[in-house]
């Protein structure tokens, strides 16, 4: 029968892996989470010698079941090309003894393409599988990756719409040139004056309301999404820590069976969940260290049991980590309080009606595994200007949080296992914060003259990504009060 997935909230209803992708969201609002997850069946010796499309299909046939082999690989096939600008998609480099997993080789140079090259290949043959005639509405809130990343997934795909909303003053302006610009008749891109946790409630609220639905059905329509909260997501993500692995074992750093740790910088929490799941899939993981910045809500979490998003919601040079509501912590506490749906539903009402819930000991105990971490904007800054100065490599806003982390955490443990640090965004997609982190800011020059100089002292080519944007003209200028959501996506569609 292959694996079912169901809601982190308690409704009974189970669904396939391809119904899960295509409704995003559990109708009562929680997340959809396998009902179990097997483990990988073949060794790590035999996986080391996969590339990485191979690598893929053995990892996501055992979480998407009721895909069969030829639809997989098609998709597979059609996400993982030469849009990456290497064959080998996630490239690695050792720096000052640690492994960065460079997950920004895609087309917008972001780890969010690892998931959003397959998601509309996955979608659409969702959508056929389970003869779905509505077109697919991909609502979506962006802290500034997944937005875009969607967008250039989804741009032009029959059958699919796609509306982004992003905060107006929350994210980086290369970041918010690359949506502006997006190209495509199915394409929609809203400003909100607000946060990323307003943008993600928003979308929720109009996911979860049953009249929209049936308004959206009667005139041919139905949502899906195209953030973590859904597990097409999910899946695609867990891929690169099976690779990431099976790289160092194939390079003799690591020997089968040997525990690596991994750092990731941490948001919505989607990255690190998927390290979850490779951990439960059978992949040594000894330890997740969850980076933070100043947003650390998740980094109180881990230390005290209780998740309070009582505070002032702080913007920094890692934006697409700023984040009060972790969405997919939901799914690590569902798992932890033992696969208990009533349990979790009762955390996640007290932290929509009182904004903080405490987890039991007996669930604490469950997250030994995990060592929560903050960096502030200096530790950010010195993080990549120390790495620059003394090895040459150059790492974003993102990946220097989870770097600093790092260093704070073998200081703490003196643990020397083999660690793996998840580099989620090219350095060109923040580029004043990161002149600025290297004592280079100059104000007099916009982001893109900026980049011109980065690339002078750091010799790396400024990625495609960034020069084809820099002369395009904007399609998108909408901005609307955080509580109009559902009124812009009326006007779009109808
Ligand atoms: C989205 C994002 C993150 C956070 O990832 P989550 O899965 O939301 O925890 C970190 N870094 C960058 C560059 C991102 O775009």
């Amino acid at each position: 029968m292959g694996v079912m997935y169901s809601s982190t909230r308690g409704d009974k209803n189970k669904v396939t892996a391809s119904q899960a992708i295509l409704r995003g969201l559990a109708a009562d609002g929680g997340l959809f989470v396998p009902d179990s997850i097997p483990h990988l069946d073949k060794t790590l010796s035999e996986l080391k010698e996969l590339d990485y499309r191979d690598t893929a299909y053995e990892v996501m046939k055992l979480l998407l079941s009721d895909f069969t082999e030829e639809e997989l690989r098609y998709c597979i096939d059609h996400a993982y090309d030469s849009k990456f600008d290497t064959p080998e998609m996630a490239p690695m480099t050792e720096a000052e003894g640690a492994f960065y997993l460079e997950l920004y080789h895609g087309k917008t140079i972001a780890f969010k393409d690892m998931a959003l090259s397959i998601l509309p290949y996955l979608m659409t043959t969702a959508a056929k599988k389970n003869q779905i005639k509505n077109d697919i509405v991909i609502l979506t809130a962006t802290s500034g990756d997944t937005g875009k990343a969607a967008l250039a997934g989804f741009a032009n795909v029959p059958g699919t719409k796609i509306i982004v909303f992003y905060p107006k003053n929350g994210v980086s302006p290369i970041q918010e040139k690359q949506m502006v610009t997006q190209e495509g008749d199915n394409t929609c891109v809203i400003g909100i004056e607000g946060n990323f946790d307003d943008a993600q409630t928003g979308v929720k609220k109009i996911f979860t309301d049953p009249d929209f639905a049936k308004e959206l059905d009667e005139k041919g329509f139905q949502f899906s999404s195209a953030n973590s909260i859904n597990i097409g997501r999910l899946v695609p993500q867990i891929v690169y820590y099976v690779y990431a692995y099976t790289r160092l074992l194939k390079e003799g750093r690591i020997a089968e069976g040997d525990e690596i740790n991994v750092v990731v910088p941490t948001g919505n929490f989607g990255n690190i969940l998927a390290a979850y799941y490779a951990g439960k899939m059978g992949l040594p993981i000894k330890t997740f260290i969850c980076a933070s910045n100043s947003n650390k809500v998740l980094y109180d979490f881990f230390k005290t049991g209780a998740y309070d998003r009582n505070r002032d919601f702080v913007l920094t040079s890692s934006p697409s980590m700023d984040i009060l509501i972790s969405s997919n912590l939901e799914r690590l506490i569902y798992h932890i309080a033992g696969d208990d749906a009533d349990k979790n539903a009762d955390y996640m009402k007290k932290l929509t009606t009182e904004g903080k819930y405490e987890i039991n000991d007996a669930m604490a105990a469950k997250l030994s595994n995990f060592y929560g971490g903050f960096a502030t904007e200096d530790e950010t800054a010195k993080a990549i200007a120390d790495l620059f100065e003394n090895t040459g490599y150059l790492i974003d806003t993102h990946t220097a949080v989870a770097s600093s982390v790092y260093g704070k955490y073998v200081k703490d443990t003196g643990d020397k296992t083999v660690t793996v640090i998840a580099s989620t965004a090219s350095p060109y997609k923040f580029t004043r914060s990161v002149m600025a982190a290297l004592g280079k800011n100059d104000e007099a020059l916009d982001d893109f003259e900026l980049a011109d100089k980065l690339s002078e002292i750091s010799g790396v080519e400024i990625p495609e990504a960034v020069t084809s944007i820099r002369n395009a003209a904007v399609r998108h200028d909408k901005v609307v009060a955080k509580d109009a959501l559902a009124d812009a996506v009326r006007e779009f569609l109808f």
